[in-house]
């Protein structure tokens, strides 16, 4: 892995120049000329006005600062030494923007980005026994069928046809890697499969059970004990937050069926949101909230990530809410009041970014090899 770090990753993605809503591209690596063809679709409908009637911008901002201030008041941080995709040496690697106390650096050799201060892990245990995943965004009884349908069915259902593409039939069982609150297993139960999760956030399994009837594991080694295998591995959103992001790709494999297919959701740093909040550090609601998100993985750091972990990407999906950030940022510097105009605007505004290729949250689809 560091002669490869030295060397540097160096990926080529050829595409059609006329961009369509589903295409094949393909990403090599030079100059070992890996070559791999991945089928990408653009762009995501969301009914934004009903998915955040309860969240302004003004609520996301004090939530993160609320989180800075925990963080910055109990003062507890540790460095990164080297880049948690490639290893390559911090001291190659970039500054890009300092946002609170940490600076986001961009890996030399492989583009991730990532913090030089991060809280430890003592601080994040201590932050989240007091702040459950649980009781905030995701787990608002009166709205579980609004975004089991806007967000986690549609992800179900891409999931599904990625397999089908793949091995031609159908999967038959899903394990989601810290499932939060359920919703996305709770989809997949609804289409037929066999759902299966892991979560260490007590409140959360608890949630889930009362809400959907589905126990979750407490561990993976508690999983591995009932030698289960699983036709899908999936994670949404929790990659970005791992010391060793590398550790998701070992438990995917861990956990795989013979014919397994690994899915990964993660924020993406080639997108309109994390370019305005690169110019705008001091109005930070998420993405780029450096005590959460400790990296933010790039199109080509996360092929490297698959890469070394010798997982061979067949899938990816675009979309995300880059308009909403556009319509905050602007409006902040206006000092104009942006919820409604983004709510108003943001489906026809979004759709175009997406087909642009800028979109601000990515999902992949991964075979190992
Ligand atoms: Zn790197």
């Amino acid at each position: 892995m560091a002669a490869e770090a030295q060397r540097g990753f160096n990926w080529i993605r050829k595409s059609p120049m006329a961009g369509s809503a589903r295409q094949t591209e393909i990403w090599t690596l030079e100059p070992e000329g890996i070559s791999h063809d991945v089928k990408v679709t653009a762009g995501k409908p969301l009914n934004l006005s009903e998915v955040k009637r309860n969240w302004s911008f003004r609520r996301e901002l004090d939530k993160c600062e609320s989180l800075r201030e925990f963080f910055d008041e109990l003062g507890s941080f540790e460095h990164f030494t080297s880049c948690p995709v490639c290893k390559a040496d911090f001291a190659a690697a970039k500054p890009e923007v300092k946002i609170w106390r940490s600076t986001y650096y961009e890996c030399s050799s492989c583009r991730h980005l990532y913090v030089d201060l991060r809280p430890t892990e003592k601080a994040l245990s201590e932050y989240y026994s007091k702040n459950p995943l649980g009781n905030t965004i995701y787990t608002t009884c009166d709205e579980i069928d609004l975004r089991i349908r806007e967000i986690y069915r549609p992800k179900a259902l891409w999931a599904i046809e990625c397999y089908r593409e793949v091995y031609g039939r159908d999967p038959q069982s899903v394990l989601d890697l810290g499932a939060g609150s359920g919703h996305f297993l709770k989809s997949c139960s609804d289409l037929g499969l066999a759902a299966e999760g892991v979560e260490i956030d007590e409140t959360s399994r608890a949630w889930c059970e009362k809400s959907f009837g589905i126990t979750l594991n407490r561990s993976f080694e508690e999983l591995s004990e009932t030698g289960r295998k699983f036709d899908l591995v999936t994670s949404f959103n929790v990659i970005e937050h791992l010391v060793e992001p590398g550790r998701i790709l070992e438990n995917c494999r861990r956990f795989a069926s013979e014919r397994s297919l690994s899915v990964i959701e993660t924020p993406r740093y080639n997108s309109i949101t994390c370019a305005l909040q690169k110019i705008f550090p001091s109005r930070i609601r998420g993405y780029m909230f450096p005590y959460g998100h400790i990296q933010v993985f790039s199109d080509a750091s996360f092929a490297t990530l698959l890469h070394l972990h010798k997982f061979r990407p067949t899938h990816a999906w675009y979309f995300g809410q880059d308009a909403r950030e556009i319509f905050f940022q602007i409006g902040s510097e206006l000092s104009a009041e942006a919820d409604e105009g983004a709510a108003r605007n943001f489906e026809g505004l979004q759709h175009e970014i997406d087909q642009l290729g800028l979109s601000d949250l990515m999902i992949i689809a991964a075979k190992a090899t």
